[in-house]
């Protein structure tokens, strides 16, 4: 759906380059996830693959068409939901889906129907200017599907939500999935990305130095072991035992027939060590 080839892009009069040989690729119907520290480019990344930041050098291809010759029809494919929203203030919500439904050429969906998946039915007449900064990240979520695109961007979709709003965002990001759509998200929620991103790609120093499924990512990063706490007469006592053939450990298996231990946990890593990671070691890498 998307493939980037060495792309690489500075902002007009600096001389930084914010990507830097930028590779990477996302296949049709799935959510990809552009994870990396604040300033890192994700923004800057989705920007140019909608066509906003035309001075770049490397290819970018998407729907398998150069980004070189976007048209109007391309924008009719796309729907866009930026970190900012881009709203009228002073409209209705209502009265703003109704006026960007109608810059589309093809048939769009019922607002009331896209405002109903983000809650915000009951505030469908309500002026914008009012809403919470959650409700104006919902309902530029609800801007970026009236027109039914194939091809999602969401930059930092669940910013400024409480927990309950961002997990209607989170579901209503999987049910999209599930309708076919691809999905290609930035986010530095690394639980967020963990939980619904199939790809997660970490983008420092101007490119992807690691991406791939965040379980097998955790497991790489991690360790391959269980740590086992027991207490014995008000004694407490840590253990790590090796994953591997476990069921055969003596050792382990005396201990959990002991009927002394208190907890057991696997010790891969989180998605957040994983980040730490990989950004520390580019940090390193630039000494
Ligand atoms: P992210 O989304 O990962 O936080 P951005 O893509 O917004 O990062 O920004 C990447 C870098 O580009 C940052 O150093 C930022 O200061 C710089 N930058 C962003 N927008 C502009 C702009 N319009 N002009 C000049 N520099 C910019
Ligand atoms: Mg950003």
């Amino acid at each position: 759906m998307i493939e980037v080839e060495n792309l690489s892009f500075a902002y007009p009069k600096s001389n930084i380059l914010v990507l830097d040989n930028l590779s990477f690729s996302i296949n049709k119907g799935e959510i990809y996830g552009l994870l990396g520290p604040s300033g890192s480019g994700k923004s800057t990344t989705q920007k140019i693959l909608m066509g906003l930041l035309p001075k770049f050098s490397g290819t970018a291809k998407i729907f398998n068409q150069s980004i070189r010759h976007i048209n109007r029809f391309f924008y009719e494919k796309i729907g866009v939901s930026f970190e900012l929203p881009t709203l009228y203030l002073r409209l209705t919500a209502l009265e703003n889906l109704k006026l960007f439904a109608a810059l589309y050429e093809s048939k769009t969906k019922d607002p009331m129907e896209i405002l109903d998946l983000v809650g915000l039915k009951d505030s469908a007449n309500q002026r914008v200017g009012n809403f919470s900064k959650g409700m104006k990240m919902r309902l530029n979520l609800c801007r970026s599907l009236l027109n039914d695109p194939d091809l999602l961007f969401f930059d930092e979709p669940t910013t400024g939500q409480d927990p309950k709003q961002a997990r209607l965002t989170r579901e209503l990001i999987l049910r999209l999935k599930n309708e076919g759509k691809t999905i290609f998200l930035t986010t530095h929620n690394m639980a967020e990305a963990d939980e619904i991103c199939d790809r997660v790609g970490f983008l420092t120093n101007g490119y992807i130095p690691v991406s791939g499924i965040p379980s097998e990512l955790k497991k790489q990063y991690g360790k391959n072991i269980l740590q086992v706490e027991t207490k014995i007469k008000d004694k407490t006592k840590k253990q790590i035992f090796p994953m591997e053939n476990i069921g055969k450990n003596a050792q382990f298996l005396k201990i959990l027939n002991s009927n002394n231990i208190i907890s057991m946990h696997t010790l891969e890593a989180s998605l957040d060590d994983v980040f730490i990671k990989v950004t520390d070691e580019a940090k390193g890498r630039d000494k």
